[in-house]
């Protein structure tokens, strides 16, 4: 391909965008129509044991892959549906380390001393861009159990993927000042806020799974926006699929997303969308 001829897939990317912003005018909607949905990294979902009956490995890829997902970051409670996952489609799936063997162990987990091992196995015989998504909130942040998972994802160099409050961020980033945190839902955490613990750990990123404060009515939030346009490179984009039937929700989702986004500049978008996830959790699983 020679330098004068765009790949296909820029192009067309170009075109989705530029249909979407047309608006409503039917040129716009045809250039839409025709065009590549744009790529999504999905960076938080899960696949617990409950969800692989009604929707087997094979069904769950079909869907994922329906959405349109370039990549999908998975966790799941046991670890077994992510590896089965990952078995059937390694160019998709990302797999991410939960310490839950079933659901329902949230709110204990960090008094077990039995998920450190579980861990250590698991890391021993697979590879994982992070461990999470796992719960913890305040000074529960400072349990034993919590440091050896802060120790374990700087020994594998991976990322811990954390539901939090910030002070519980706050304590991690104490324990090893080079963790790289993925910080679930953006801590449920008003923009304002989420922009000044950007400021302050240039190791944190956010996901925006959950939330749908940022844009309204496919309008962005003007306080949203200022973060992101601030911090283009931090923000990544996730369903949730704490119940098996959030799975069904997986292309409304995406479509929602590609939806909300054209309100930013398309490089913002493009980064929001897939490419930061792809720097920062697909290259982990390269080499
Ligand atoms: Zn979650």
């Amino acid at each position: 391909m020679t330098r004068q001829t765009p790949h296909p897939l820029a192009l067309r990317r170009r075109d989705w965008l530029l249909g979407t912003a047309a608006g409503l005018t039917g040129f716009g909607q045809a250039q839409a129509a025709d065009a590549a949905p744009l790529p999504i990294f999905d960076a938080h979902l899960h696949y617990s044991h409950d969800a692989w009956e009604t929707l087997p490995p094979k069904d769950a890829i079909a869907l994922l892959r329906k959405a349109g997902l370039k990549r999908a970051m998975v966790s799941s409670s046991s670890d077994e549906g992510t590896q089965m996952l990952f078995a059937e489609a390694p160019d998709l799936i990302i797999p991410s380390l939960r310490p839950y063997r079933q659901r329902g162990e949230l709110s204990t987990w960090m008094h077990d001393a039995t998920v450190v091992g579980m861990l250590e196995q698991r890391l021993a015989k697979y590879r994982y861009a992070a461990i999470g998504e796992y719960h913890i909130y305040g000074k529960d942040a400072d349990l034993p159990v919590i440091r050896k998972v802060v120790g374990l994802a700087k020994k594998h160099r991976i990322f811990l993927h954390s539901h939090s409050d910030a002070d519980a961020i706050e304590r991690q980033f104490q324990q090893d000042p080079s963790a790289r945190i993925l910080w679930a839902h953006s801590g449920f955490d008003a923009p304002d806020k989420v922009g000044a613990m950007l400021a302050r750990f240039p190791n944190l990123w956010c996901d925006l799974a959950f939330r749908s404060d940022h844009a309204t009515m496919g309008r962005i939030d003007p306080n949203w926006r200022k973060v992101f346009i601030a911090y283009p490179d931090r923000f990544v984009v996730g369903t949730d699929t704490f119940t098996p039937e959030r799975w069904y929700y997986i292309g409304e989702h995406a479509n929602w997303t590609r939806t909300w986004l054209t309100g930013l500049p398309t490089e913002v978008v493009e980064r929001i969308a897939y490419r930061n996830g792809e720097a920062l959790f697909a290259s982990l699983l390269k080499a």
